[in-house]
């Protein structure tokens, strides 16, 4: 077994022990690889070893990798932009990735909705909530989350399937859990109301135990897959 093959195995472990401990079912999380800044070579280990969804930070980097993975037949891959989004860049990402996850304001979400190909399914999207790092620019408080989410529960070109967060770091576990279950709150309230709304895109490698206990169902981890970045992001 290679690495990656063997970190995945890990991870995979890992999850299926955080979902026991809390009387859930291992499949009811999915695991997000985080492939930013890693080579295709990498990616193509990923897969050989059974993963499926991968996350991509940087839009033009991401494009390249689908290109590549779709020209040479691997069609059944799924791909999940994660970075910050600006509106010059929506188009690339409306018409190339399977889902977004960082949607905090109307204005993207529009264009992510217009600029989505007619003969391709809506894109998936998560609204990105900034629930514990003030410093951070990107996301909308939960007091906004129920206008924009109806606003964008309307655009044609997107579907609506849930919440994402990146709490600012903390190494302490009932700190993450109380962080991770505002966001279950909010989750849960959220799938009452749109029927789309099954995902919770919530947990890194220092608090996916905490995510999952919470009712996270996608964690999105990269280093322990894929090992350290070249350069930080
Ligand atoms: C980079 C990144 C991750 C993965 O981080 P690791 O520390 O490498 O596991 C997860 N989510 C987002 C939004 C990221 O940008």
């Amino acid at each position: 077994m290679n690495d990656i093959a063997h970190n995945l195995a890990q991870i995979r472990d890992k999850i299926s022990a955080a979902a026991t401990r809390c009387c859930r079912a291992s499949e009811e999380v999915t695991l997000l690889a985080v492939s930013k800044t890693k080579p295709a070579s990498a990616i193509a280990e990923a897969v050989a070893a059974g993963q499926r969804a991968f996350g991509e930070n940087y839009v033009q980097e991401g494009v390249e990798k689908i290109h590549l993975f779709r020209e040479t037949g691997h069609t059944n891959l799924e791909w999940h932009f994660i970075g910050p989004l600006q509106s010059n860049k929506s188009r690339l990402v409306a018409e190339h990735f399977d889902w977004c996850h960082t949607v905090d304001r109307l204005r993207i979400a529009t264009r992510l909705s217009e600029q989505r190909p007619a003969d391709m399914a809506a894109l998936n999207v998560l609204i990105q909530i900034n629930i514990s790092d003030e410093n951070s620019k990107s996301g909308i408080t939960l007091a906004e989350l129920d206008a924009l989410a109806e606003q964008v529960a309307a655009l044609p070109g997107l579907k609506l399937r849930g919440l994402m967060a990146i709490p600012a770091p903390e190494p302490d576990y009932d700190r993450q859990f109380a962080v991770a279950q505002q966001m279950a709150v909010a989750f849960g309230a959220l799938k009452t109301r749109y029927p789309t709304v099954d995902t919770l895109s919530l947990g890194m490698t220092d608090d996916m135990d905490a995510a999952i206990a919470a009712g996270s169902t996608m964690v999105r981890i990269g280093t322990a897959i894929f090992g350290a970045r070249d350069y930080p992001q």
